[in-house]
């Protein structure tokens, strides 16, 4: 499975392939030397900054310049480019602000954390360990699957 470095820049478009289910890290990378650290362990970087392929020891490495300007457009572009699929089971597997995996929770264990609303409108909720931001199943969720969908169709057609 491919996992992401997104540079600056390419937040929102970080925050989707998380949504995914994707490993990705999102922060701002300052010189050659350090992006070198993250492509040796396995992540592709997600740049829309030309200057990096310039650099000598970052030849042949997996650096990909985003195309698009608009974020789920540069989405549809990463899905086709490294043929990503979409998994129900990865889907809103990940926080979107951390990149860390999601833990399911019991109402019981997260009624502190949400509003009466939300608590009593939904039944599935996951949280993050790490920031402890609560998910949960809604309409939400259902928004951005159908907006996914327009990716993953494009791919098949081409
Ligand atoms: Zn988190």
């Amino acid at each position: 499975m491919e996992k992401f470095l997104v540079d600056i820049m390419l937040g929102k478009l970080a925050k989707w392939l998380r949504l995914l289910g994707y490993d990705t890290i999102y922060t701002s990378i300052s010189n050659s030397r350090e992006l070198q650290d993250f492509l040796e362990k396995g992540y592709v970087f997600l740049t829309r900054r030309r200057a990096w392929q310039h650099y000598r020891i970052l030849r042949n490495k997996p650096i990909y310049l985003v195309q698009n300007n608009e974020v789920l457009e540069q989405l549809c572009e990463v899905i086709k480019e490294f043929h990503l699929q979409f998994s129900p089971e990865l889907f809103c597997s990940r926080c979107l602000l951390c990149n860390t995996l999601l833990v399911e929770k019991d109402k019981t264990e997260i009624a502190s954390y949400v509003s009466d609303y939300v608590l009593h409108n939904f039944n599935h909720f996951k949280q993050c360990p790490k920031c402890k931001r609560i998910y949960w199943s809604g309409s939400h969720k259902k928004r951005m699957q159908e907006r996914l969908k327009q990716c993953f169709t494009e791919d098949h057609k081409s």
